[in-house]
């Protein structure tokens, strides 16, 4: 492969992205909606398979861990548990002259970034969304929408626990859509005001938190390169003293080689029995464990692996996108995992040819029983191909002429270009070996026997 990471710049990613149908500018016509985004049909496919290779890894592989839903709007007592009303807060500053408004710990300088003019002094500034619920818009009817999922699963802890007769070790994940007024966002999918997080806390015995936490950072690291993240564009960055919160013993971000930098992917954090104990307190309900074990009684500490989907999405977008030479020309293909790949197959009779239709589309309809598929008989092979390595699918069938006779089509590979031929008989157990099983466990090409090596 030909990939230098330095050569794909963002907007490459933002405009392919507009193209071929991944993600658009929310409400576009009417000019955008800052820092929003829609994911559109090839988007929202990658997507939902970027949560299900972690739902698999995290919940369902897993005999530890179960899932959960929790609803976006709590009640308002839990972010005053949580520390969130009180601390969830940067120091913005606002420009004198253009009124930009910047947060003063991500300032070089202490002139506008923009213009060169003066800032205000720094204050603290909260970043949650405040609504109200219900039909009078008073002080008594605050809602937030939550700025992480995390909160709603240590308020379930206790109803979870024991609905499930869990014992220690046990874990709890989530995914779903948090809310943050960011005063900067920006680098397209990266930091926004609405995104999504896949978020699991790992209850364990006080006392064996840190090789739970060694374990966990090593676990959430090797996610991203069985997916095909590659490593050199992957590291481990553990916080200092002086960036830890109070109640947290020890914090690692993953962090991807983004066009932009270096930045966190996701954050591991060993936070103690502080949320448990804070629930506990302001609720008045006791959140404790009682270990039949050893006739104990004390407050689970959590290990607290918490990772954006948007994120990751744009990680996978950045890290696949690769640009070679195929038959003379560029080709941009996106070495998407056969997991990720939002389309999986897709079936090109080698013209519109009327003989060619009623096959073609046999095959495509069983095909389309099984994964994500296309049809595509516009315009040439070649072309048809192209579009296909630029979304990412990692198989073609081709039905041509030479099919109606011999019962037999053609299977590209996207990463290889290599071509075999096979009896449609076998077709579909030899995509479903392909795609199927050994989907999110490795990356499956063609073997040394198949392509005749
Ligand atoms: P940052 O330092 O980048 O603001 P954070 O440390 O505040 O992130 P966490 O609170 O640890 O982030 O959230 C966990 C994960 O949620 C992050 O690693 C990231 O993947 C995702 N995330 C957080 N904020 C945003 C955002 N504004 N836009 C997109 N994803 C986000």
């Amino acid at each position: 492969m030909s990939q230098d990471k330095k050569k794909v710049d963002m907007d490459k990613i933002v405009s392919l992205c507009k193209r071929r149908g991944f993600i658009f500018p929310s409400s576009e016509i009417y000019g955008g909606l800052g820092s929003c985004w829609d994911y559109g049909p090839l988007g929202v496919e990658l997507k939902r398979n970027v949560r299900n290779a972690w739902w698999r890894t995290v919940v369902q592989e897993r005999e530890d861990m179960v899932g959960i839903d929790a609803s976006i709007m709590m009640h308002p007592q839990t972010w005053v548990a949580s520390g969130h009303v009180e601390g969830f807060s940067d120091p913005l500053v606002e420009c004198k002259n253009c009124h930009l408004r910047w947060r003063a710990d991500q300032l070089n300088g202490d002139k506008c970034p923009e213009c060169g003019g003066e800032l205000t002094e720094s204050r603290m500034f909260n970043l949650m969304f405040k609504t109200f619920m219900g039909s009078v818009e008073e002080e008594a009817n605050i809602v937030y929408l939550r700025p992480e999922t995390a909160q709603g699963i240590f308020v379930n802890f206790e109803n979870v626990r024991s609905s499930m007769r869990k014992k220690l070790p046990f874990g709890i994940a989530q995914i779903g859509k948090s809310f943050r007024n960011e005063i900067t966002t920006g680098n397209f999918i990266f930091r926004t005001r609405e995104f999504e997080q896949m978020e699991t806390e790992y209850f364990v015995k006080p006392g064996t938190d840190e090789g739970w936490f060694d374990y966990w950072v090593k676990e959430r690291f090797n996610w991203y390169l069985n997916l095909g993240i590659k490593k050199e564009n992957l590291r481990l960055r553990q916080h200092g003293r002086e960036e830890l919160a109070h109640y947290a013993k020890d914090c690692y971000d993953v962090e991807y080689l983004f066009p932009m930098n270096w930045a966190e992917l996701e954050g591991i954090a060993n936070r103690g029995d502080f949320d448990l104990t804070q629930h506990a307190k302001y609720s008045g309900k006791g959140l404790d464990y009682f270990d039949e074990e050893t006739n104990e009684r004390y407050v689970p500490y959590v290990i607290e692996p918490s990772a954006g989907v948007d994120r990751s999405v744009l990680a996978f977008l950045v890290d696949s996108y690769d640009e070679d030479v195929a038959e003379g020309e560029t080709r941009v293909v996106m070495h998407l995992h056969n997991g990720l790949a939002p389309i999986k197959v897709a079936v090109l009779p080698l013209s519109k040819n009327e003989r060619l239709v009623p096959l073609a589309r046999e095959i495509y309809t069983e095909i389309r029983r099984h994964f994500m598929t296309q049809y595509d008989d516009a315009q040439s092979i070649g072309r048809r191909y192209r579009r296909q390595d630029e979304i990412g699918t990692p198989f073609c069938v081709t039905i041509d002429f030479q099919s109606l006779e011999d019962k037999q089509v053609t299977i590209r590979e996207r990463d290889t270009m290599v071509q075999i031929r096979l009896p449609i008989q076998e077709l579909m157990n030899t995509l479903l070996a392909k795609l199927g099983g050994e989907t999110f466990t490795n990356q499956t090409g063609w073997s040394a026997k198949e392509i005749g090596a």
